[in-house]
């Protein structure tokens, strides 16, 4: 009876699965019943109501007892379980050690994989705000780094030459650490906007000792500026006081008439405004060093 149903081979279930993920920034939550991603896949290959609603028995004879499962959610488990086999995603019993929640997510195996059968170049990776377990492993690292009072913000043993892979994977999660805590918004002017298929933000994750000056890839040492900000704040015309207002240039008032002019609005006064205070995540332990801003405002500004 079931075979009349025609469900979809668990490869088709595979594969839906990994462009889901995908979706759904390499996340999605485990299947209990309700769970809207299982009626989300379920849409994406038409099932229709009985194909939904069709259930398995399974007699265990010893205790005497039936367990109904439904057949769609088995499949779904059975295809995100064959992907965990192999490695191309983590199980929600792992997921959960890092994130809280119990998750299926990508790897970085996983991850190469769809962006392959997208067609998409494995470059976009450093852009796009999709999630996996190696690198979310580092973000939770970065997040649960100790406060130092006494923070230097440059990295001493200065790493060169080879960009490895775990380099790599560390500017994700720096990244990722940054716009998450930041809320994905610039923290000077607020400004919020993802390209319209939503996969990309427009604001960065600066550091505020540059990274040309061996500047840390951690918290205290980032800021999440929109690109206009954070070209204006690596040049030098604006920079912070300790208590993280913002400082702008005197040379501001020098530039030629028009220059800084955004549909009549000027950019660069804005930054000239005092006790203009930026946007901050909530937790105090997170927010930028002073030692990081000082350096800064000493190496960078141009007062
Ligand atoms: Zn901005």
């Amino acid at each position: 009876m079931l075979e009349n149903l025609e469900m979809p081979t668990r490869n088709e279930v595979e594969y839906t699965l990994l462009i889901s993920l995908f979706n759904h920034n390499g996340v999605i939550k485990e299947f209990g019943a309700g769970e809207e991603i299982v009626d989300e896949i379920a849409n994406d290959f038409g099932l229709n109501e009985e194909q939904r609603t069709a259930y398995l028995e399974t007699v265990y004879t010893k205790e005497n007892r039936v367990k109904r499962s439904y057949l769609w959610h088995r499949l779904l488990f059975r295809a995100a379980d064959s992907l965990a086999k192999e490695k191309l995603v983590s199980r929600p019993s792992k997921t959960i050690l890092i994130t809280n929640e119990r998750e299926w997510m990508l790897t970085e195996e996983g991850y190469n994989r769809v962006l392959e059968t997208l067609h998409i170049p494995l470059s976009q990776k450093d852009i796009l705000p999709i999630k996996s377990y190696e690198v979310q492993k580092v973000v939770k690292k970065i997040y649960e780094q100790d406060r130092p009072e006494n923070y230097n913000p440059i990295e001493k043993n200065k790493k060169i030459v080879k960009v490895t892979h775990e380099a790599k994977l560390r500017n994700r999660a720096f990244r990722q650490a940054i716009l998450e805590a930041y809320s994905y918004k610039c923290a000077v002017c607020g400004m919020k906007i993802y390209s319209p298929n939503t996969l990309q933000w427009e604001v960065e994750a600066a550091h505020i000792v540059p990274r040309s000056s061996n500047g840390k890839d951690d918290i205290f040492n980032g800021i999440a500026l929109c690109r206009l900000h954070h070209w204006a704040f690596d040049v030098g015309w604006f920079t912070l006081e300790d208590n993280f207002t913002i400082l702008g240039s005197k040379r501001i008032y020098y530039l030629p008439t028009g220059f800084g002019n955004l549909w009549g609005y000027n950019f660069m006064e804005q930054l000239s405004n005092k006790n203009l205070t930026i946007f901050l995540p909530e937790k105090e332990e997170i927010h930028p060093h002073p030692n990081a801003i000082i350096w800064h405002r000493k190496n960078i500004f141009y007062p």
